[in-house]
């Protein structure tokens, strides 16, 4: 750091990214993409006169994209908001609803950007553990006085809570916005955004990054009522108002045009992950119960970072979080079903030498 930062920022500890290797091709099973490429309507999109159009800046209100988003979801244009990846959804809804006043509240174990939002934007914010089998106790987020962030299903668990369960969660904070990131919420998961119409305390933030295969083209949204889309709204148009490219917003709309094929992908990866989790037990593997295109699995005869290891070695990545209570544990996402055999071979073999660590 130079010398001229500002002291502000001392005790801030940055967000990091899963590993993104530019050295060799790995199967990559470590940062929760889709296996899938983006549907054939997207890639046709992306053509030379969309390219030219670069010249021009890109639309500040997004309609088609928040128009066609409003039809899908049953809500008014006025109720979406569309961002930079769902993270920027997130980091206005920390910078909007919370300061060093009204706090932040989120598991311990959760997305590892809620605290450096809360961080970066001087936030007072509590983290609270899950329960010992770790899955969220909706009653620890009852009238707790702070902007409540929850995401579900949960990472790196996969664990998600009823509609019914948030809506308590909601019920019991009237006077906080309630935060529910629904990062995974196509792969099994039930999605609280119809209660967005019932509730004006209650911002709902989903991503193309997962179901919809536009990871790299960052775009994620927010569905809330109109009040908390105009904050949203305010934060972006005082910090960065074309924050949505022209190829993203094309994809972005491309994508919508075409929900079965994303459906379907959906299908594949649930059923993948049904064969993945029934190889991974045989192999004595025990995983949380998990609604997320990822399982989060520990094996009873070898230690998280080892396997980490002796799986890279082999050219698999997943992902292992060297922190309490789940260093046993790799968050492995479900990629296609010839990775996952190849996963289940490299496992088979790792722990039939005792590991050989
Ligand atoms: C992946 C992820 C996001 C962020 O996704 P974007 O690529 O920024 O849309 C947000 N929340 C959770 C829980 C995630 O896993």
């Amino acid at each position: 750091m130079s010398r001229f930062i500002s002291r502000r920022f001392d005790a801030l500890k940055q967000y990091v990214p899963g590993e993104q290797p530019q050295d060799q091709k790995y199967v990559k099973l470590n940062t929760n993409e889709s296996p899938y490429p983006p549907a054939p309507a997207v890639i046709d999109r992306i053509n030379k006169a969309e390219v030219e159009n670069l010249k021009l800046y890109s639309d500040p209100d997004c309609r088609v994209l928040r128009e066609m988003l409003a039809l899908q979801y049953g809500v008014g244009m006025e109720n979406v908001f569309v961002s930079n990846g769902s993270d920027e959804s997130l980091s206005f809804a920390f910078m909007a609803f919370s300061d060093k006043d009204t706090g932040a509240v989120f598991p311990d174990i959760s997305y590892g950007f809620y605290k450096v939002y809360a961080q970066l934007y001087g936030i007072d914010y509590e983290m609270i553990p899950l329960k010992e089998d770790l899955t969220i106790d909706p009653a620890d987020y009852f009238g707790r006085g702070k902007t409540v962030v929850i995401a579900n299903p949960n990472a790196p668990t996969g664990i998600a809570l009823k509609p019914a369960q948030i809506e308590e969660i909601i019920q019991k904070n009237p006077d906080n916005v309630v935060v529910i990131d629904e990062a995974y919420v196509d792969f099994g998961g039930e999605s609280v955004v119809p209660l967005t119409k019932k509730y004006d305390n209650l911002l709902v933030v989903q991503t193309f990054s997962k179901s919809r295969s536009m990871a790299g083209a960052r775009l994620g949204f927010a569905i809330g009522s109109k009040a908390l889309i105009a904050d949203l709204n305010k934060i972006k148009f005082s910090t960065n108002p074309y924050n949505i490219n022209r190829l993203t917003a094309a994809a972005g709309e491309a994508t919508l045009s075409e929900p079965s094929y994303y459906n379907d992908n959906c299908k594949k990866i649930i059923e993948t992950r049904r064969w993945t989790a029934e190889k991974l037990s045989k192999l004595g593997f025990t995983m949380t119960d998990s609604s997320a295109n990822f399982l989060f699995a520990k094996s009873d005869k070898m230690d998280g970072s080892d396997l980490y290891r002796l799986l890279k070695e082999k050219g698999i990545l997943v992902r292992h979080f060297d922190a309490p209570r789940i260093s046993p544990y790799l968050r492995i996402t479900i990629g296609t079903m010839a990775e996952m055999e190849t996963l289940i071979c490299a496992l088979t073999e790792i722990l039939s030498n005792g590991g050989s660590v």
